[in-house]
């Protein structure tokens, strides 16, 4: 599937549309969910055009992919959901395509924490 940049994100991105900024550097941008599923609900994109988690993976270059990779750690680290706080821990995942439930086509990783998440999956 080819990257369409009028997804919403990518909006966010380029600031046609605000958000609550957490976190942002070379390779990343964090910001809080619009409709938190938990307590604490965040989600951490790529600044690059990438579709989904296998998209990123085959075309991201290596500093990509750490990039994101560290990201996730840096922002739970910053909202204090990090498995370093007495009482932290979180879960990250990430939806991919149809039945992965991904509605936002542009990769992103959320952030679930500030509170038992629960069940993995329905
Ligand atoms: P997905 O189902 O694609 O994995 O998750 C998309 C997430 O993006 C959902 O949790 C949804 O609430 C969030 N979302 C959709 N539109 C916006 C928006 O305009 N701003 C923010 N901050 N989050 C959004």
């Amino acid at each position: 599937m080819s990257y369409d940049d009028n997804n919403i994100f990518a909006k966010i991105l380029r600031g046609e549309i605000p958000c609550n900024k957490i976190y942002e550097d070379d390779f990343v941008l964090s910001f809080y969910d619009v409709n938190p599923q938990k307590k604490v609900h965040v989600l951490i994109i790529p600044k690059g055009e990438y579709v989904d988690l296998d998209d990123f993976s085959s075309k991201a270059s290596e500093k990509e992919i750490s990039g994101l990779i560290k990201g996730i750690s840096i922002v739970a680290k910053k909202i204090g959901v990090s498995n370093e706080v007495k009482g932290g821990g979180y879960r990250s995942l990430v939806n991919i395509g149809e039945n992965g439930g991904q509605e936002v086509l542009h990769l992103h990783f959320h952030i679930f924490g500030g509170e038992k998440v629960g069940k993995m999956v329905e």
